[in-house]
């Protein structure tokens, strides 16, 4: 059996690692990879879309739960929030207030009030990351894609929605006939966030909803560009299993958008941007219509059930370079 000091040796040179992640499926993977790489070898571009303000507070759904995921502290079981919380804030908080769907916990609305006072204070949003990552002990750089305001909208038969409200409130059961990434288009790219794009030797697109995680990073003017220019190798990791999301509504929103929801699908929106995509054994008949696209396909397990399977699917994304070329 491998140890994992073993496994950071036979990774010696460790390469300069870019991931682009989004929330739960992005904070799995992300588990098992930092038990690989040191910090100084890996940089993590997070999702700002799926934000949200609720009750004067700034919340950042996914940023918070990668840097609760690596600092050891989200529910497991969840994917999201703080283990062992309570909700009652949530109890009181229904006298003054209807917008209760949205689950904040009473631990993890402390996250939401500093970053706010921060924000309010006049730091950028990266800037506060990186302030509460530290207090929580996360050494691994945490890049918001931007500072500016980008908010995940759906066009749904209901109107407009925020991602939030169509998310947690309808629980994705409102068809989508758009998604539009607010404020994207006026937003300027964080400088580290290209800075670590240029230098990467690996980019990792994490099994993160490629629509709307992936989708609204990428949605930033100068990231999809960077990403196509750096010489980095780029890899990415299907988040459906078999026709299906493992949670959640990214094979939904694909068919909705006109997509096919299966790992063909998102290697077919990550076209012209990965050389290599993952994917599950389950969906190995794939492999030779994902190739035609243009990329190397390595089949796997791809379901993150266990430490064990996050530390052999972050190997095996770190290792494909090398084993693809063989
Ligand atoms: P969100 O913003 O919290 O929805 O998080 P992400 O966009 O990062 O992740 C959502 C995606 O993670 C979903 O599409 C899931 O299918 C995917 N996901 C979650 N767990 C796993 C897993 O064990 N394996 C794979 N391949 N995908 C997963």
């Amino acid at each position: 059996m491998l140890c994992v000091n073993t496994v950071f040796k036979k990774l010696a040179s460790f390469k300069k690692t870019v991931v682009l992640a989004g929330g739960v499926g992005g904070a799995r993977f992300l588990q098992g990879l930092t038990r690989i790489l040191p910090p100084d070898r890996l940089d993590i571009i997070g999702n700002v879309g799926d934000d949200i303000e609720l009750y004067g507070l700034h919340i950042s759904p996914d940023l918070d739960t990668v840097m609760y995921t690596i600092a050891g502290l989200v529910d497991e079981e969840k994917g999201w929030g703080l283990k062992k919380d309570s909700f009652n804030f949530l109890q009181m908080f229904k006298h003054y207030d209807c917008r209760t769907w949205f689950k904040i916990g009473d631990m993890d609305v402390a996250t939401h009030i500093f970053r706010t006072f921060l924000i309010q204070k006049g730091l950028p949003l990266s800037e506060v990351t990186k302030i509460l990552c530290h207090n929580l002990g996360v050494k691994y750089n945490i890049i918001p894609v931007t500072d500016d305001k980008v908010r995940t909208k759906v066009d749904t038969k209901e109107g407009l929605l925020d991602f939030q409200e169509y998310f947690v409130k309808k629980k994705f059961e409102v068809e989508i006939r758009k998604v539009i990434f607010e404020g994207a288009n006026d937003s300027i790219p964080n400088s580290n966030a290209l800075k670590v794009i240029e230098k990467a030797q690996i980019i990792i697109f994490a099994p993160s909803n490629p629509i709307v995680s992936i989708g609204c990073i990428l949605s930033v003017p100068g990231i999809k560009e960077a990403i196509k220019r750096s010489k980095a190798y780029k890899v990415a990791i299907s988040p459906i299993i078999g026709g299906k999301a493992v949670r959640g509504p990214a094979h939904k929103m694909m068919k909705e958008l006109g997509n096919e929801s299966s790992s063909f699908g998102v290697a077919a929106i990550y076209k012209e941007l990965i050389n290599v995509m993952i994917i599950d054994n389950r969906d190995v008949n794939l492999k030779t219509s994902i190739n035609d696209l243009g990329m190397s396909v390595i089949v796997t397990n791809t379901l993150m059930s266990n430490m064990d399977s996050k530390i052999n699917l972050a190997r095996l994304a770190l290792n494909s370079m090398s084993d693809v070329q063989s």
